[in-house]
């Protein structure tokens, strides 16, 4: 494959980058970089790799782009709002800055088929530069206050939820907890099935993830998850639970964070050059849910870049997310043929859309 292919990147959290970390996405990536010389209120500052002009030159044309506000209870270890309220008004606040990239044309929101045909109509042949697509998705749901809230975030737009992030959570327990869903959980799905949201199976522990699967029977995809197999943690996949997702047509995203792809990597003590975190990592995890699959259309990219971290934490030949382009080599390096490329790189998130994303 001699040209640059298209890239749908199923997890980016760009409202937080440019609401907590206060990056203008709209500068190159060297520019936010040396904005945050000096800067140390966070291990990622001047580490960066995730802006409009590098999505452009990368052609990721399309994103899963996320509204994260976690709610937590009083004496938490883990940081996040003291309610869901506070969660919920800290997304609307998010909600603003991406319609605020709409204005000025560095993205477009897509809610429904014919939004995503247009656009990737538009994409194939370009005539200028166009705006990346995003699909607003809710990573973690605890800013979701009620039922009615749920509803207010479809109408605006909202197509993809994960009912947790990091912790117990107000609905399902998350990554690293013990709890499983619970009865407002329920009903939450039962609603997000209803309004046909698709379901983000990300960050469920296996007590959620399994309680879940029984009560839902809408459509799933993982945004950004890697195998167990190879990382012995909880955020990821069993090769059991990868296989219910892949028989309930799922995509599961892997994911670019360095210590979903090397087992035992100590935060602040590894680096990428110590412990070998390379694409290698990222390619074999995209080669084992494909044969877990039997082919090629349950695996896609959902990189998670500048998902709080950035180059300390992310593959060695990762300098902007424009470098995702050096993933197809690789894949027909290993026999991936050019149908099965363009199924991992985006065809299997457009394919999934299509199917669920609905006219609305
Ligand atoms: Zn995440």
């Amino acid at each position: 494959m001699d040209n640059k292919v298209l890239i749908v990147d199923g997890h980016l959290d760009l409202s937080m980058n440019a609401m907590e970390w206060n990056r203008d996405l709209r500068w190159p990536v060297n520019d936010i970089r040396l904005s945050e010389r000096g800067m140390t209120d966070k291990p990622d500052r001047g580490k960066g790799t995730v802006s409009f002009p590098s999505m452009q030159s990368g052609n990721v044309f399309l994103c899963m782009a996320t509204q994260i506000a976690r709610s937590v209870r009083p004496g938490s270890t883990i940081p996040g709002w003291n309610s869901p309220e506070q969660a919920w008004s800290h997304t609307q606040g998010q909600l603003a800055w991406y319609r605020e990239m709409e204005e000025c044309r560095e993205l477009i929101q897509i809610r429904n088929v014919s939004q995503l045909e247009k656009h990737i109509h538009q994409w194939q042949s370009p005539t200028g530069r166009l705006p990346v697509g995003y699909i607003l998705s809710l990573e973690g749901a605890d800013s979701i206050v009620s039922i009615k809230h749920l509803e207010a975030a479809y109408n605006y737009g909202l197509r993809a939820i994960g009912l947790s992030h990091y912790g117990p959570g107000i609905y399902a327990g998350g990554t690293d907890s013990e709890e499983g869903l619970n009865a407002r959980g329920k009903d939450l799905l039962k609603e997000i099935g209803n309004l046909k949201i698709i379901l983000d199976a990300s960050h469920l522990n296996d007590v959620s993830f399994r309680e879940v699967m029984d009560h839902y029977d809408g459509p799933v995809w993982a945004s950004h998850n890697n195998c167990r197999k190879f990382v012995p943690h909880n955020r990821q996949f069993t090769d059991e639970q990868i296989r219910e997702l892949i028989g309930r047509d799922a995509v599961i995203g892997v994911a670019l964070d360095a210590w979903m792809l090397v087992p035992e990597w100590r935060g602040g003590i590894s680096t990428p050059e110590n412990r070998g975190v390379s694409l290698k990592q990222v390619i074999q995890n995209i080669g084992h849910i494909c044969q877990l699959a039997g082919d090629s259309l349950h695996a896609g990219i959902g990189s998670d870049l500048d998902g709080a971290f950035g180059r300390e934490q992310s593959p060695v030949e990762i300098d902007t997310i424009a470098d995702l382009q050096k993933i197809p080599p690789l894949l027909s390096d290993i026999g991936f043929s050019d149908t099965e490329i363009i199924n991992i790189m985006s065809g299997n998130w457009i394919r999934f859309l299509k199917k669920n994303l609905g006219n609305n």
